[in-house]
């Protein structure tokens, strides 16, 4: 690539010198915004009463309007709730082997259901294979017996 190609070309200057002019017109726009804004403030501080909801900048306005809002829809929302669910928080919980659960601070708190499953499987398996043996291998297993001590046959 030769160094001539490396060279902006006009259009290309005029385009960044236009994109930093906008910039600066940005920042000038900014900064007068907050220069009125400091002018209202000390106007409103000066008298009598002192500054008021009126004299705080627009986006705060904005901001606690947002806020008073949020607190009636959250007030509502809370009043759809059952009895005791008002203040109870959801929990995320985790056992020793890692598995994790959620549940409420005002529900009655039970160990891990997945150790409880895994647990309750084992109990499961373990009667299943006595039934099985009971069943089918307990009658072949006293016959042998049977057979060993010279009874029956
Ligand atoms: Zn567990």
């Amino acid at each position: 690539m030769s160094e001539e190609s490396m060279k902006p070309t006009y259009d290309e200057l005029e385009a960044w010198v236009t994109h930093q002019d906008n910039m600066l017109a940005a920042l000038r726009a900014n900064v007068e915004a907050l220069e009125d804004w400091q002018a209202t403030v000390t106007a409103a501080l000066g008298r009598e009463g002192g500054a008021f909801f009126a004299d705080m900048p627009k986006h705060i306005r904005g901001m606690v309007t947002q806020l008073a809002t949020l607190t009636a829809e959250r007030e509502r929302l809370l009043k759809q709730l059952p009895y005791g669910m008002e203040h109870c928080t959801v929990l995320f919980k985790e056992c020793h082997k890692g598995h994790g659960w959620l549940t409420a601070t005002n529900w009655v708190q039970h160990g891990c259901p997945t150790c409880e499953r895994d647990r309750l499987k084992e109990v499961i398996g373990n009667a299943v294979n006595e039934l099985q043996y009971t069943t089918i291998y307990g009658p072949i297993v006293e016959s042998l017996t049977a057979a060993l001590r010279g009874e029956g046959g």
